[in-house]
């Protein structure tokens, strides 16, 4: 069954991304080296991303929802969020995965509205913010 894709305010990420089901993906390239990330988010960049699918899906089967984001998540944001959905169709494997997601306004409105940002170097952010 295909999954339909749908969008997330950061009000709204910002309330449940904490819970352990939840899942952020940030698809942003070198961006995410300058400019920091959202706190907890697990960074797959766009420019690789077709060949990182089975380890992305790897590490989010668990979870239900996958929320995935770029700088204003008008391009690449919903490219990489569309592959992932149709990458899922195609796997025969247990998985939870309910919601794909992505975030409106991407990170650049995540960041202009004072949510947490961290600068870690991580590339699975273990959450910290600065
Ligand atoms: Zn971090």
């Amino acid at each position: 069954m295909a999954r339909a894709l749908s969008y997330i305010s950061p009000a709204q990420l910002l309330a449940i991304q904490h819970l352990p089901k939840v899942a952020v993906i940030d698809v942003r390239d070198e961006e995410r080296k300058y400019d920091g990330h959202i706190a907890g988010s697990l960074h797959v960049a766009s420019g690789s991303f077709s060949e990182n699918l089975p380890n992305l899906l790897a590490q989010v089967k668990a979870k239900d929802t996958v929320v995935f984001h770029c700088a204003l998540s008008q391009v690449r944001g919903p490219s990489c969020a569309r592959k992932f959905a149709r990458y899922l169709e195609n796997v025969n494997d247990d998985i939870n995965i309910k919601e794909i997601m992505i975030l409106e306004g991407g990170f650049n409105r995540w960041s202009d509205r004072r949510r947490p940002v961290c600068r870690c170097r991580e590339v699975l952010c273990k959450g910290g913010s600065s």
